[in-house]
């Protein structure tokens, strides 16, 4: 690490634990600590929903009534500071009742006008608590109009802080009315690039932080391909490749004190790869817990996911409970997935069950008594649930696109390509063969994914990388 220390403030819309929808949050809160140990001053920034613990995460208010201007008129915010768990790493929450009250960091309405106020009240705090940072890094279309404020304030404090743009998921882009733009004081005349994007008559959050961030990157270097091209480029696939020479992609890593099956207080027995043989004790707890029968010779596939079209939940059909394994599904979602889930839980009570809920503790058991982990995703621009399963000894099975193509190998798992349910069923097939009959191949598998390093050490040392080669970014 050079003399100088990096300052870098990371803004986001979810973090774990305070507010989680999806992997973002994991992302956002397990990579700082990574960033610090390797010398680096990072702190975070996000709204405070109704929903965050502040006695329960030792919030403390140190701003009282600051002034925001936004869309005309003032608005009034508290500023909160606490830190990440069993870290160093300082997180502060914007408290701005009118927009965040709410439990729910998603509403069916405004959210890209709440979220473009977080963006305007992150950088108005910043001189107030006298952080000067380097480089804002912002995650998906919430923040992806910092670039905007930053570059169209009249604060000089602001004039040389770089923006390095994460793309989590290029699908949620944040489109809103060009109306919005008042609430950032910004009108589409303040930037070209706001110009550009309003001639079709609105605004896309995400187009803003692709176009006007100094350098951007996504999860992973399969998905970063991916995105340029017509079929994973969710319609931005030309605006992505006018930035090519800025893009970048850095594969995610998870908490592995977290997710760690020797130390997991959350599952029923805890195990390593020296006690492989205790995992049985997780999957026979599994199976009552989710009311299928205890048995530990048939094999047991496990799915936890939000209940999207990017999940490729369209894979299960009546055929894969005729197959001789179990199956858990847990997740929350469209309707007509949970119904169809449902409907094979009904159908087939002794082979499958669909858990319709959010429930950390019970993915832990997923996760550590399950054998095998099904991801078929249409796309995925990392995934943490094959990284997780890995850890635990759960052999994943994915298809073979963006981040699961870069993580999983037929060294610790099966893939397939094409997107179809007959793919899908031949593949388990293939694991259920191996499980069955070959079973020192299989544990050479766990034992394998088991191994593999999931820590953010890597991914953090190109992070540094990147915001380095944006300080030092030519225009
Ligand atoms: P995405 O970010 O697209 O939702 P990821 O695989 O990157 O997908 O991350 C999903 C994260 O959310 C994982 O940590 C997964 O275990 C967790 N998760 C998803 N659904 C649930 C649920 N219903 N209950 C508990 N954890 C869940």
């Amino acid at each position: 690490m050079p003399k100088n220390k990096l300052k870098v403030l990371m803004a986001s819309a979810e973090i774990t634990p305070f507010a989680k929808v999806g992997g973002l949050a994991d992302v956002v809160g397990s990579l700082p600590p990574a960033l610090k140990k390797l010398g680096c001053d990072v702190r975070l920034i996000m709204p405070l929903y109704g929903s965050i613990d502040r006695k329960k995460y030792r919030l403390k208010k140190i701003l009282t009534d600051q002034k925001i201007f936004s869309a005309g008129k003032i608005t009034i915010i508290n500023l909160w500071q606490s830190y990440l768990p069993n870290t160093k790493v300082p997180i502060y929450f914007i408290d701005a009742p009118e927009f965040f009250q709410a439990k729910a960091v998603y509403l069916d309405k405004n959210n890209a006008e709440r979220f473009l106020f977080f963006s305007l009240a992150s950088l108005r705090v910043l001189p107030l608590i006298k952080f000067l940072p380097d480089i804002v890094h912002c995650h998906d279309f919430h923040t992806g109009l910092i670039p905007d404020l930053l570059k169209t304030t009249e604060f000089t404090f602001f004039k040389d802080i770089k923006t390095l743009f994460t793309i989590h998921n290029l699908n949620y882009q944040g489109k809103s009315e060009i109306e919005v733009l008042k609430t950032g004081n910004l009108t589409p005349h303040s930037l070209a690039c706001l110009s550009q994007d309003a001639q079709d008559g609105d605004i896309n959050f995400i187009v803003q932080g692709i176009l006007n961030a100094d350098i951007i990157n996504t999860v992973s270097k399969t998905y970063t391909k991916e995105i340029a091209t017509s079929q994973y480029g969710a319609g931005l696939d030309k605006i992505v490749r006018s930035r090519k020479k800025d893009l970048y992609g850095i594969v995610n890593g998870i908490d592995t004190n977290f997710f760690n099956p020797a130390k997991d207080k959350l599952i029923k027995q805890k195990y390593s790869t020296k006690s492989l043989n205790k995992k049985i004790f997780n999957k026979l707890a599994l199976q009552k817990k989710v009311g299928l029968p205890q048995n530990k010779n048939i094999a047991l596939a496990g799915l936890i996911s939000r209940f999207v079209w990017q999940k490729g939940l369209d894979l299960f059909t009546e055929e894969l409970p005729k197959l001789d394994c179990q199956f858990v599904v847990l997740g929350t979602g469209q309707k007509h997935y949970e119904q169809n889930l449902k409907k094979l839980a009904k159908k087939f009570p002794y082979k499958f069950s669909a858990q319709i809920k959010f429930d950390e503790k019970l993915a832990h058991l997923i996760y550590a008594g399950a054998d095998i982990f099904l991801m078929p995703s249409r796309f995925e621009p990392c995934g943490l649930g094959q990284l997780i399963s890995m850890r635990y000894g759960t052999v994943p099975i994915v298809r073979r696109t963006g981040g699961l193509a870069d993580t999983v190998t037929i060294k610790q798992g099966f893939s397939f390509k094409e997107f179809s349910t007959t793919a899908f069923r031949r593949t388990i097939k293939k694991a259920l063969n191996m499980y069955y009959k070959e079973s020192y191949k299989w544990k050479q598998l766990q034992i394998n994914g088991m191994n593999k390093d999931f820590s953010w050490h890597k991914s953090a040392q190109e992070y540094i990388k990147l915001y380095r080669k944006v300080l030092v970014k030519k225009y």
